[in-house]
């Protein structure tokens, strides 16, 4: 059934998924292959460096591990959900999966080029998901031959623990297509959320707004940084405050966000602050750097941002 007669009787129904391919083996792939693993899914993880891929698969036995402890699984469940996935450093052996979820580094030419790879290889019905953290899911599909089969689905780090996919549908996605992966990520024992294709989605729109104007309110004086978290976290129930959230992310990777939403929306609610500009020219990143609303020690031995 066509997309448009799917649309407009509302009757898309999901692709049969039996098997898994994920692209990228790092912070969020190994966790994408570990909880469709454990949804019973068929998982092939591949990375273009084989170390990459060793430590991807080191870090989901460590996290099963942790569960086990936690008593959260037990060990059989371990053993099966290490037993659905298999490594691969060779693009032809995604071959056979039903949809592929490409957590690839964040470079617009890097995922429209996997995407083509990826058309020559597989069936016509394969679904590509990126979870990429912002760009257009219609400028990636723009490179792909059969865009209604090119989709968002955007996990949040770590991936075995946060509950959020945000689901990002394109100009051109099928309603099939977006069903699909709604039924995938419930399996995943997600909650996922449908959104257009606007920059900064649903979640960083939001959470990027709170952070900025946190930031503006620290400039102005209006109160420390650790009282303006408290008031989210005791008087709105937030988890973590704007500012320590900002911390994790790191303050290079919040800027370089506002900038993107400022330009792509041209709203000065993403207007980025002086005092970001200021604190990352001075190198104060958060926690990778030791500094930034908050002082965290020493700097941590990887400069990398674990959320985003
Ligand atoms: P990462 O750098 O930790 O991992 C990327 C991995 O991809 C690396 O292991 C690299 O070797 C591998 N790779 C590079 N080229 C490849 C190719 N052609 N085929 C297969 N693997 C390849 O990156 P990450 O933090 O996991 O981010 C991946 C994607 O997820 C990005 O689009 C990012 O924006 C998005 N994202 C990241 C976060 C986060 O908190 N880190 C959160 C949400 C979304």
């Amino acid at each position: 059934m066509s997309r448009d007669s799917d649309e407009k009787n509302n009757t898309a129904s999901a692709r049969p998924i039996r098997a898994i391919g994920v692209l990228g083996a790092g912070t969020m792939g190994h966790g994408i292959a570990q909880v469709a693993a454990a949804a019973g899914y068929t998982v092939v993880l591949r990375d273009v460096n084989a170390e990459a891929l060793a430590r991807g698969v080191q870090s989901i036995e460590r996290n099963l591990s942790k569960a086990i402890q936690l008593g959260k699984i037990v060990e059989q469940q371990r053993d099966e959900t290490l037993q659905r996935i298999h490594g691969a450093t060779r693009f032809d052996e995604i071959r056979d999966v039903d949809l592929v979820i490409e957590a690839a580094p964040e470079n617009l030419e890097l995922k429209q080029s996997l995407l083509r790879e990826l058309e020559a290889l597989v069936d016509t019905n394969c679904i590509f998901a990126t979870n990429t953290s912002s760009l257009s899911i219609g400028e990636i599909a723009s490179a792909a031959s059969r865009p209604e089969n090119v989709v968002g689905m955007h996990f949040f780090n770590p991936v075995h623990i946060m509950r959020l996919v945000e689901i990002i549908v394109g100009a051109r996605t099928s309603a099939s297509v977006t069903e699909s992966v709604r039924e995938v990520a419930t399996r995943m024992k997600k909650e996922p959320i449908i959104v257009r294709d606007v920059p900064g989605f649903a979640s960083s729109r939001l959470g990027v707004t709170l952070g900025l104007e946190a930031m503006r309110m620290v400039e102005q004086g209006v109160a420390s940084p650790r009282d303006i978290d408290t008031a989210m976290e005791l008087g709105y129930n937030h988890p973590m405050g704007p500012l320590r959230l900002t911390d994790l992310v790191g303050l290079d990777v919040r800027l370089n966000i506002a900038e993107y939403l400022y330009r792509k929306l041209g709203s000065d609610t993403f207007r980025p602050p002086e005092i970001l500009r200021r604190m990352v020219s001075e190198g104060k990143l958060g926690k990778k750097s030791g500094e930034g609303f908050y002082n965290w020690g020493e700097p941590e031995k990887s400069q990398r941002a674990s959320i985003s």
